[in-house]
């Protein structure tokens, strides 16, 4: 009988998402004997395989590399039995259950349950440069990457609530933060634009946009070039550092119509679980996380989200 004929697997959990909230649902799952299928999507390993260093994940007080960190994840879920393949789902049937998962492989699943760990993209400019050197100098989480800037010279840009909180947070290492707008107003939050315009620590550049980041992966960031809105002039403006900060976008696309999304895409959970509007249906890490987005609280929710799984299938027998 040709594959294409033979009934689709069927599994009790399929993990949507390999990122710390995904592995960490595998790992979990995998310990409770539910034999756990991890589909990874594009990115393997998610946003954490696009850093270098990792200084803030507990258990690691030598900092850690993020590709490195999510291989140690990877390999701990497969010990105890996840099965993790390098497949994107491709679509979804949520009305029915067991629910319908289709990859780009070509497979059919049909899962007992659902863990959706797929995951959020950092807004990005768009530009080759600021692509080659991401890692090397620019970045999008200033959390994660602001200590390497001790005594630097940093751009962020964004005038959201993001790029105001993440502006602040660099001048706790920076000694100089300077923020790039499109326009001349911005878009945060009243009061915390008062906190940052307040900040002395804080240049600002309106009505200009960053059109090339400038630097090597062998010697750094040394500077942006930057387009002025109003008068199209073009310039360079010296820094070490740069913070990309124009908001998230969650991958939840395929989802769409399926379950209750709010209105920027991400999956409203009922808190303290991990449940969505789906039963059966359990959402984890940055995909239902617009506020936190850090490792380890998706892991925290990974492992929330397959103890939530394990119970909800106790109670269908
Ligand atoms: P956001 O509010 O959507 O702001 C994105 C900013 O990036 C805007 O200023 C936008 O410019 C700019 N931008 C977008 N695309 C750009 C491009 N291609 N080139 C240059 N600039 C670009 O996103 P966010 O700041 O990530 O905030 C998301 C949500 O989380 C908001 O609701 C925010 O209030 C919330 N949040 C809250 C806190 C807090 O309260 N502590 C902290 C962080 C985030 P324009 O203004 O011209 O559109």
């Amino acid at each position: 009988m040709p594959a294409s004929d033979a009934p689709p697997e069927r599994r009790q959990v399929v993990i949507l998402g390999s990122g710390p909230a995904g592995l960490t649902a595998a790992l979990y799952a995998a310990r409770a004997n539910l034999a756990p299928l991890v589909l990874e999507g594009t990115q393997p390993g998610g946003q954490l395989t696009i850093t270098t260093d990792v200084e803030n994940y507990p258990g690691f007080p030598d900092g850690v590399l993020g590709p490195e960190l999510m291989e140690h994840m990877r390999n701990q879920a497969k010990r105890f039995g996840a099965e993790v393949r390098f497949e994107t789902a491709t679509a979804v049937e949520l009305a029915a259950r067991p629910f319908r998962v289709e990859s780009d492989a070509g497979k059919v699943v049909l899962a007992d349950s659902l863990v959706i760990a797929t995951g959020a993209a950092a807004r990005l400019l768009g530009l080759p440069s600021e692509e080659h050197l991401m890692g090397y100098g620019v970045s999008t989480c200033a959390t994660c990457d602001g200590f390497f800037f001790r005594g630097k010279e940093v751009v962020i840009v964004g005038g959201g609530d993001s790029a105001l909180e993440e502006a602040m947070y660099l001048t706790k290492h920076a000694t100089k933060v300077t923020v790039i707008h499109r326009r001349d107003e911005l878009r945060g939050s009243k009061i915390m634009q008062e906190r940052a315009r307040a900040n002395e620590r804080i240049h600002w550049l309106w009505n200009r946009v960053v059109t090339e980041v400038l630097g090597s992966r062998e010697g750094g960031v040394h500077g942006v070039r930057i387009r002025d809105t109003v008068s199209g002039e073009e310039s360079e403006y010296a820094c070490q550092g740069v913070f990309v900060a124009i908001g998230h976008t969650p991958n939840t696309a395929i989802f769409e119509g399926q379950l209750d999304m709010d209105e920027k895409g991400y999956i409203p959970v009922a808190e303290p679980s991990t449940r969505t509007s789906v039963e059966g249906v359990f959402a984890c890490g940055d995909v239902a996380d617009p506020v936190y987005r850090q490792a380890i609280t998706a892991a925290g929710t990974g492992c929330r989200a397959a103890i939530d799984a394990e119970r909800w299938l106790e109670e269908q027998h």
